[in-house]
């Protein structure tokens, strides 16, 4: 039995999407797939569904969920944890949300996210990571946070390329490397593990493309690909300079690079345009904190990615309200930063700010900013209020501790009031 024939809703219509504009069509009454998730995600994504669904009711529409099942209950049900009718369901119908998906211990797994990201070829993940007013930070100005990071998502050492000490591979690797390409003094004796490290210019310019249509259409200033090509100067070093490239040739009217800023325009951007810099990745981490308010769009190869953009989130109160989606082109799954918590699995206490602010993100993509802006008010008010779930409670004076659904309940309440 196909997916069409279990849980397609009735009264729903599919999003499509013109390849040659790169334009959806979105209708009002969108089929949505989600897919829950483990642990707490059993927890937020339901909290998620009724936020979403009174910001669209609020704003004259219907999202038409159709439930599909990943990691546990796709085992219970279909004997495997990612089933391809939850591949093909979220292919077909282009934007979905899901929960986080615990990793299953055992051979051949990864992780199932890295595995639906591939299928899907959803190339660039992406992390707003902004400051709501209430929220408890490490940091005396977390206000200046006002970032997008756009971290490559299929290559880098992430790729998977790699060989464990001790195999007969490893030693053919390590063979070919000194034997064949010349670096004979360069790996020590003794056991290695050898990982290849590709970073493609197809893979760098439909990132940085992306950050920069994101960049233009936002109205935001700069765009910084963060990279160390200062060590890494085939791959990092390529990764910054192909990223100039698709700025120059691709968008010349839109952009221009630091250099020419400060050469004919003394360090004022005309409006408008979108100024694109580079920074090497550990200094980039220093000015996250100490000149947060400079960086807007930053584009980074995987590894880089990965590190900053959790650094970046633990300014603006860390794992509980950090949302995130995964953009393919014409294609997004949206996804909390958090994984399955098991230990707070099914308990009604995680918080689902995050799933709820990543449905905000999926929002944004298919066009319904005045529903994402509801969103984004209703949290924040009843963030500021201190009414939150645990893991805020405890970090501020004076807190009210809610159940997952209570916060979930008066978000929505706050919802209709502002409408
Ligand atoms: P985790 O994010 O699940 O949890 C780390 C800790 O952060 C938790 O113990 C909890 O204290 C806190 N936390 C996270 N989310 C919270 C929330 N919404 N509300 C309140 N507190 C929250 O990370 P982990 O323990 O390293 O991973 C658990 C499982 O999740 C692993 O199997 C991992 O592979 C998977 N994972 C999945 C995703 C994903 O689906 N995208 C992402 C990360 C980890």
């Amino acid at each position: 039995m196909s997916y069409d024939e279990v849980s397609v809703p009735e009264n729903g219509e599919r999003i499509t999407y013109d390849e040659d504009d790169d334009v959806l069509h979105v209708p009002e009454n969108p089929i949505v797939p989600i897919i829950h998730g483990d642990g707490i995600g059993r927890d937020v994504a339901p909290a998620a569904q009724a936020v979403l669904e009174a910001a669209a009711e609020a704003t004259g529409r219907n999202i038409e969920w159709m439930r599909v099942l990943a990691g546990e209950a796709a085992r219970d049900e279909y004997g495997e944890n990612l089933p391809d009718d939850t591949v093909s369901a979220i292919r077909d119908h282009r934007v979905a949300i899901k929960g986080p998906l615990t990793t299953p211990v055992g051979a051949g797994f990864r992780s199932l996210n890295v595995a639906l990201r591939k299928k899907l070829d959803l190339y660039a993940n992406v992390r707003p990571t902004y400051y709501l007013e209430g929220v408890p930070s490490p940091v005396s100005n977390p206000e200046a946070m006002d970032m997008v990071n756009f971290r490559e998502n299929t290559e880098d050492v992430y790729a998977g390329i790699e060989w464990e000490a001790g195999t007969d591979e490893v030693e053919q690797v390590r063979d070919f490397v000194e034997d064949e390409m010349g670096f004979d003094e360069t790996i020590h004796d003794g056991d290695v593990g050898i990982g290849v490290k590709p970073i493609t210019e197809y893979g760098t310019k439909r990132l940085v493309r992306r950050a920069i249509e994101y960049a233009i259409e936002n109205d935001r200033d700069s765009v910084t690909l963060v990279h160390k090509g200062n060590i890494m100067k085939f791959t990092e070093g390529a990764f910054r300079d192909w990223g100039y490239e698709v700025a120059a040739e691709e968008f010349p009217e839109e952009t221009i690079d630091e250099d020419t800023l400060w050469e004919e325009y003394d360090g004022e951007a005309p409006d408008d345009v979108v100024v694109v810099k580079d920074r090497i990745a550990d200094n980039m981490l220093q000015q996250l904190l100490t000149r947060t308010s400079n960086y807007d769009v930053l584009a980074m190869p995987n590894l880089n990615g990965d590190y900053l953009s959790d650094a970046a989130g633990a300014q603006i109160g860390g794992l509980g309200i950090a949302p995130g989606a995964n953009f393919g082109d014409g294609r997004v799954l949206a996804e909390p930063v958090h994984g399955s918590a098991p230990k707070h699995a099914g308990k009604d206490k995680a918080n689902p700010t995050a799933m709820i602010l990543s449905g905000k993100l999926m929002l944004e993509y298919i066009g319904w900013d005045d529903a994402a802006d509801l969103v984004h008010d209703a949290v924040e008010a009843q963030i500021s209020e201190h009414r939150v779930t645990y893991d805020l409670e405890r970090q501020v004076e004076g807190g009210v501790k809610l159940a997952t659904s209570e916060f979930a309940e008066e978000v929505v309440d706050r919802i209709h009031d502002l409408a």
